[in-house]
């Protein structure tokens, strides 16, 4: 079994979610359906419903289930963005951090250049953590003109905490809506919408411990957003489409399980992970640890080890039994430096170096141990590749490197 220490990507289901899905898979039902087999899908759906609000500190008409993250963010931002600028054509500015997941940023982008959004990027200090006083200024110079602020509770990458209240204590001031991907936060830190503040909230199945394919918006009561994707009028005619009876009872067991464990766990990965970083640092003093050492999720730890793609020691390690991630987007197998780590100041040099070992459930002391074990020849055979050798040419060279 490889070790794996990519749990950021994605996490193994929860014994729980595993449970309710295989038993939920068996049955059959529409919960929209009006007879009885209808009836008891629908029933399955409205107990996930109100587990998952519990677990999120929403009430449960607050939960519009979604396909996953993805699905969630764009949602929160389009719908928020259309609804705002219809009622008072005049908001179609965003403010948006600078080191947000592509489910946010592109459908920002996108934003931009469809709709006619104005777009401000929201700085970010060394650490990851958004410049409040760059938000404040802001509203301060155009709170008229904002559509909503956007930025992620915590970060994929770095796993730099956001000051979610302080930030939405400076929009309330100017009746701006916040919306915050909680997609990494929740499961791992204390995550309550209610108290929160928040407009909306997007948080997904698989990060912690449900399956692929199922998340949810939380939306504030008296928020209204434009629906993005139009049918059944299924979740309060804001998210149509048959729902998922199964991943939705699996991803509401993951939620009770993954909540009801929450201190213990991020006590017990936040050591792991400390144990991690230390190791990293004692046989690669090179590697520069990214993100605040106090303020991350206890799950991650990011490095940038320098003079070397961090494709090619992802793919070293990989070779050596360590499952890991760059941290950052890949297109047709070609490395970009990561946006957050420009954002917070790093040349495009320092930033192919990167390197995301993310901790979850299942991880142990021996995790750890074995990335601390395979990290020096991995690291030393990525920097004699070089900064222009990345994966594929590693591959090529197959055993030379390998
Ligand atoms: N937002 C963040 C911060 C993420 O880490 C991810 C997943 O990588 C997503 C959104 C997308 O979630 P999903 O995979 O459920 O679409």
């Amino acid at each position: 079994m490889p070790v794996y220490l990519d749990h950021a990507a994605t996490t193994p289901l929860s014994a729980p979610a595993l449970a309710a899905l295989t038993t939920e898979l068996s049955r059959s039902g529409n919960p929209s359906s009006l007879h009885g087999s209808g009836r008891r899908a629908r029933r399955v759906v409205e107990d996930a419903r109100e587990t998952i609000a519990r677990a999120a500190g929403a009430h449960p008409s607050e939960v519009i289930l979604t396909s996953g993250g993805t699905e969630a963010d764009n949602l929160a931002v389009k719908g928020l963005y259309w609804s705002r600028t219809s009622e008072d054509a005049r908001r179609t500015r965003i403010l948006c951090s600078a080191v947000e997941h592509h489910a946010v940023q592109d459908t920002v982008e996108w934003l931009e250049q469809h709709e006619g959004a104005q777009v401000t990027w929201l700085p970010v200090d060394s650490e990851g953590v958004i410049r409040l006083d760059v938000l404040e200024s802001e509203l301060a110079a155009h709170g008229d003109e904002v559509a909503l602020v956007t930025v992620m509770w915590a970060n994929n990458e770095v796993g730099a905490l956001q000051p979610i209240p302080e930030i939405v204590a400076a929009a309330s001031a100017h009746g701006v809506p916040v919306h915050s991907d909680a997609v990494q936060a929740f499961g791992s830190v204390p995550v309550s919408f209610s108290a929160s503040g928040l407009a909306t909230m997007a948080i997904s199945g698989h990060k912690i411990g449900g399956p692929v394919g199922v998340g949810a918006l939380l939306v504030g009561r008296a928020v209204k957003l434009t629906p993005v994707q139009h049918g059944g009028g299924q979740e309060r005619d804001i998210r149509s489409g048959t729902l998922d009876t199964a991943g939705v009872a699996a991803f509401a067991a993951a939620a009770d399980d993954v909540v009801g464990h929450l201190a213990e766990e991020a006590a017990r990965i936040g050591a792991l992970r400390d144990e991690l970083i230390a190791g990293v640092e004692r046989v690669v003093p090179e590697a520069v640890l990214r993100g605040s050492r106090s303020r991350r999720l206890p799950g991650n730890a990011h490095f940038t080890f320098p003079g070397c793609e961090g494709d090619s020691l992802l793919f070293l390690l990989d070779v050596a039994g360590v499952e890991s991630s760059t941290g950052s987007a890949c297109t047709a197998g070609v490395p970009r430096p990561s946006h957050v780590l420009l954002a917070m100041g790093l040349s495009e040099t320092e930033a192919r170096g990167a390197q995301r070992f993310s901790l979850g459930h299942t991880s142990t002391a021996a995790d750890v141990d074995a990335l601390v074990a395979a990290l020096p020849e991995a690291y030393e055979r990525a920097r004699k590749a070089g900064m222009s050798g990345h994966a594929s040419s590693i591959r090529t060279a197959g055993t030379g490197f390998a």
